[in-house]
């Protein structure tokens, strides 16, 4: 058997993490096999389906890598076929017309209801020999009245649901429009969907296309139900959780990489491994080490393994993606240090790309203004004459080192008998605009001369203008 899954995502929203570990355990099932991944857009619901959504999820996609084999297929370009099989289950008689109107439907609702039974369709047009010709018409399917209808679910196991239970499902609307649960139905079967694997919520869907698939005669699929994830308050993820859209991932600058490690993790297990890599997964991922219980999402843990990758991956790589990181915030890189310079002197500092673009900028571009509390801690008339000392010494070096602009600012420490410490704060406020910074003399080098000459002169410009404006 060859496998074939697919992603069938419903473009109502962005992709958020849950759906992208459906995308990624049915991705990687295939890869294991030597299968097709397909991608399917379900966008029959058109009043929820948007375009924007469409493209957001193949952009999420693509950024994590899970390329597909076959599509987008989209459901509203397969109307004709849905269509067709409508047409054949309504001759062979496993689907009916049902011409109760909305208002009949909700008064059989209300009756059931308050004779304290379950409310569900009575199935009154399930044997109408009378057709009406003019009446709008829902078309329903035949479900069967009696037996069970059992499944082994690869993540839960074993599965019954009793037929009494099911309705006659809506399979065409009264637009025409086919339903959800019908033509995920047709697609599986016309595209030989093998595995489907999907979240916990379609379960109750499952009985409802068994039944469907059985009654046209087709191979039924083997499911598996991927439990749900709940966010860091072990409640489920809402729309105002930052989890909500992928596309937020990589602005914020996480790496495809550690996202797809993170994911991966999240109801998936190899022994005691945290770190796996894209070919590693390819060889190792199984359905049957899928946890059955709810997994919880922790954002500490992925940006501790945002890190390991920042760290890990080779420097090339993580400079060509920094430098896109670097563009959308406008830093024009050719006015700085070169990046690899860059991230091997700093990388092991951060948890995430844009953190470092926010660090990195300083080396680029000047920078607006100084922290307040740190100028008026340091930019003080009392240190104007040490930054004019070191601003002479920097002016006459004739190379550009490290050592040298270590070597600088030590003696200027000694000669002035000033604390280390001390003008080295005093430096990252006049270079950075900030107390903090990594190692100033690393800073000083990678600034250049010229920037670091200017910013020594702009600091002194303000401490003078300080002292103006107060007198
Ligand atoms: N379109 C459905 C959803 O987005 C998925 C259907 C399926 O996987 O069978 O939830």
């Amino acid at each position: 058997m060859k496998v074939k899954t697919r992603f069938a995502p419903s473009p109502t929203g962005d992709l958020h993490i849950g759906s992208i570990r459906t995308a990624l355990y049915s991705w990687l099932f295939a890869r294991r096999y030597n299968g097709k991944f397909i991608l399917r857009i379900e966008d029959t619901d058109c009043e929820r389906s948007k375009s924007l959504s469409v493209q957001s999820i193949l952009k999420g996609l693509k950024w994590l890598g899970l390329n597909w084999d076959e599509g987008p297929y989209f459901q509203t370009q397969r109307l004709d076929r849905y269509k067709e099989l409508i047409e054949i289950m309504l001759n062979t008689g496993n689907a009916y017309k049902c011409y109760c109107s909305q208002k009949e439907i909700e008064k059989q609702r209300f009756k059931q209801i308050s004779e304290g039974k379950k409310p569900r369709y009575t199935r009154v047009c399930r044997n109408l020999k009378i057709k009406h010709v003019s009446k709008k018409y829902v078309v329903r399917f035949k479900n069967p009245t009696s037996g069970k209808v059992t499944f082994e679910d690869k993540i839960r196991g074993k599965i019954i649901f009793d037929n009494i239970e099911l309705d006659d499902l809506i399979i065409q609307r009264s637009n025409g429009i086919p339903t959800y649960n019908f033509c995920v139905v047709v697609d599986d079967l016309d595209m030989n969907i093998t595995h489907v694997i999907r979240g916990e919520d379609h379960i109750n869907n499952t009985p409802r296309q068994i039944n469907i698939l059985k009654s046209l005669n087709a191979q039924i699929p083997i499911y598996a139900h991927v439990s749900m994830i709940l966010n860091e308050n072990g409640k489920k993820f809402s729309k105002r959780d930052n989890s909500e859209n992928i596309i937020a991932y990589y602005k914020k600058g996480f790496l495809p990489e550690a996202l797809i490690n993170y994911i991966i993790r999240l109801g998936w297990s190899h022994g005691d491994q945290e770190i796996f890599s894209f070919s590693e997964l390819k060889k190792l991922f199984n359905l049957d080490s899928i946890n059955k219980s709810s997994s919880s999402f922790s954002i500490k843990k992925l940006l501790w393994l945002n890190k390991y990758y920042i760290n890990n991956l080779p420097v090339n790589h993580i400079a060509n993606v920094l430098k896109d990181y670097m563009k959308n915030e406008n830093i024009n890189i050719e006015k700085g240090p070169n990046l690899k310079f860059l991230l091997n002197l700093y990388k092991h500092r951060f948890h995430t790309l844009q953190d470092m673009v926010s660090s990195f900028r300083l080396f680029y571009e000047e920078f607006e203004s100084f922290d307040l509390q740190s100028a008026d801690e340091y930019l003080i008339s009392n240190n104007i004459y040490i930054l004019k000392k070191i601003f002479n010494r920097i002016k006459n070096l004739s190379f550009w080192k490290i050592e040298m602009l270590t070597e600088v600012i030590n003696n200027q420490a000694t000669t002035l008998n000033i604390d280390l410490k001390k003008i080295n704060m005093l430096l990252r406020v006049v270079l950075t605009g900030k107390k903090y910074s990594p190692n100033i003399s690393s800073v000083m080098f990678l600034l250049g001369k010229e920037k670091t000459l200017l910013r020594l002169k702009k600091a002194i410009i303000f401490i003078k203008n300080k002292i103006y404006i107060q007198s």
